[in-house]
């Protein structure tokens, strides 16, 4: 049976401050059915792009993207808040709605011309996501596509990664 995974997304008006809809996929990771629909079909997806290795965000981008490097056999590597990773890393800034936020790799995390797939919960401004895929061109690999639960549409993400491919389960 194949389950409407709207079904399992739960949106709390006001969090995590006013005027703001946060859309939590909580349920969706906490029901063994649904979690592996959304991987099955983030796995059939990295598969017709013949990836090398799963990249995403903390935290919410490893929960996505753990579960299909494990299915395809091939690594995953964390993109990283200030002062988590301990080797030596890249780094790349982005602008939030106030001040600015940095994501970082470890530089040996991706080798050259290695074929990468990024994940993520959800794809809102596409600030995070944009500098995800610097990280992984400053080390050299090829953005082969990129995998969201849910995107918000009405924030226009999307044009800001308007070169790379997209799959979203789930549009708001
Ligand atoms: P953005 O960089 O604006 O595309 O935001 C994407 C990141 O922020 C993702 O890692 C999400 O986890 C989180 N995020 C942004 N907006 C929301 C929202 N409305 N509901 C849930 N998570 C959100």
């Amino acid at each position: 049976m194949v389950l409407d995974l709207n079904d399992y997304v739960a949106s709390y008006d006001d969090f995590p401050k006013k005027g703001v809809t946060f859309r939590d996929i909580s349920p969706l990771m906490e029901d063994g059915k649904a979690y592996k629909q959304a991987t099955d079909e983030i796995v059939a997806y990295a598969k017709s792009k013949d990836v090398d290795l799963v990249v995403g965000p903390e935290a919410r981008g490893f929960i996505v993207g753990c579960p299909v490097a494990y299915e395809l056999g091939i690594g995953f590597a964390p993109a990283r808040k200030e002062g988590k990773l301990p080797g030596e890393t890249v780094k790349a800034s982005y602008g939030l709605e106030y001040g600015e936020s940095s994501l970082y790799l470890h530089a040996d995390a991706v080798k050259p011309g290695q074929k990468v797939l990024i994940t993520d919960d959800l794809l809102a401004t596409g600030g995070t996501i944009e500098a995800t895929i610097r990280l992984v061109e400053d080390l050299g690999g090829i953005v082969v596509g990129t995998a969201f639960i849910v995107e918000l549409a009405d924030l226009h993400g999307r044009d800001k990664i308007k070169d790379y491919d997209i799959l979203s389960l789930m549009k708001y």
